[in-house]
């Protein structure tokens, strides 16, 4: 049976938060693994301590401990084992369990508890290598149809030749300087205590261990540039602007952290007659005038190749037909928007004389006066010089 959490913290039952708090970073530092070497006697202590203090520390759970004890928190005496286990499934939500406190750093006590006093140097902690950006552009069409692309870029990555050490032949040693710990400590006394200060070893960096000698392929970097082809899913309707992810396509971690993200920002480059607005694809037609009175039926040009456009008669100026369904993809509701096109009616600016002797019928059939000899815009035009 787990030992009282009140006891293994020496303090009352009815001890404040305070008094909780201060009796915690008392026997934590004196228990901490860091502190203690290699004893395990210390070790269970401190796990102790840090069960203790994570019950006894939250109220809510303190009441719950209070009032049925270890069977309350999910912890000591075993699953099932208590009437507060009806509650909840065995463990207890909200609890996190134990095994991470073994890992706590010194200096993350320290930094709790003093608002990052003496931060305590780390070994050279594992970290996410960087991000990349790369741009690839690409037609309306190409955004449209989406799917599958290749992509050549240039990225580092740990050199093959020493697995990312750095060192010859991947050939390395325990520093002599910090046994290999990446860390160097000193213990000071100081009115809280004995402070261990704990620094990154200056002759490696942190790391450990130190390269033999220094690998000739990436000159002791641990990575090389290399190209790549990289495939990725392009999304059908992406949108000039946006930035794909491919997770883990960027830059190699450090010390055996991930590795970054590689994103893709698209450029759509310009239609040559096409304009996109938002999933509509804009378009313009100039129909004849006949064409307008009669209507008409052209084919016009589409994302997906030529479709029919049927002009109805009497079509106006500036009216807008739409081809539903056959603009772009529409990225987050799926479907498709319209093709839209803005249709034009252009006046023949110049008339052969059977076209001229038909539209002067058809001025005299609707009785719209017009002007009849042609002599008279000869005169206008030689008075106004154009
Ligand atoms: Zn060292
Ligand atoms: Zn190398």
């Amino acid at each position: 049976m787990a030992r009282d959490y009140y006891e293994v913290l020496g303090v009352p039952r009815n001890a404040s938060q305070e008094e909780i708090k201060k009796a915690y970073r008392r026997l934590a530092r004196r228990y901490h693994p860091d502190a203690n070497p290699g004893d395990p006697e210390a070790e269970r202590r401190f796990k102790e301590i840090n069960e203790a203090y994570q019950v006894l520390s939250d109220p809510e759970k303190r009441a719950r401990y209070d009032q049925f004890g270890h069977a309350g928190v999910g912890a000591g005496g075993g699953p099932g084992t208590g009437p507060a286990h009806a509650g909840g499934p065995a463990g207890s939500p909200g609890f996190d369990g134990f095994g991470d406190f073994a890992g706590f750093d010194l200096g993350e006590i320290f930094d709790a508890f003093f608002g990052g006093g003496p931060r305590a140097g780390r070994r050279a902690a594992p970290s996410r290598g960087a991000d990349l950006e790369v741009e690839m552009s690409l037609s309306l069409e190409e955004a449209a149809r989406g799917g599958s692309r290749e992509l050549e870029i240039e990225r580092p990555e740990a050199c093959p030749e020493c697995r990312g050490t750095g060192a010859e032949g991947g050939r390395l040693y325990a520093c002599e300087q910090c046994g290999g710990t990446g860390q160097v400590r000193s213990a000071r006394q100081t009115p809280f205590g004995q402070f261990v200060t704990v620094q990154t070893c200056p002759r490696c960096g942190g790391m450990g261990r130190l390269a033999a000698a220094a690998c000739t392929r990436c000159g002791g970097r641990g990575r090389v540039m290399r190209r790549r082809t990289i495939e990725l899913h392009v999304p059908a309707g992406v949108e000039d602007g946006m930035r794909l992810r491919l997770r883990g396509e960027g830059e190699p971690g450090r010390h055996g952290g991930p590795p970054g993200d590689l994103y893709v920002r698209v450029r759509i480059r310009p239609h040559p007659r096409f304009r996109r607005e938002g999933d509509d694809i804009v378009d313009e037609v100039t129909i004849g005038i006949a064409q307008a009175a009669l209507g008409a039926r052209l084919q016009v040009p589409t994302l997906d190749g030529e479709e029919e456009l049927i002009i109805p008669p009497g079509t106006q100026p500036g009216h807008v037909i739409r081809l539903k369904g056959k603009g772009m993809p529409r990225l987050r509701h799926g479907g498709r928007g319209d093709h839209v096109v803005r249709v034009r009616v252009e006046v023949p600016r110049r008339l052969n004389d059977r076209e001229r002797e038909l539209l002067l019928e058809l001025a005299r059939l609707r009785g719209e006066p017009v002007v009849e000899e042609r002599s008279f815009f000869k005169r206008v035009k030689d008075a106004f010089n154009f």
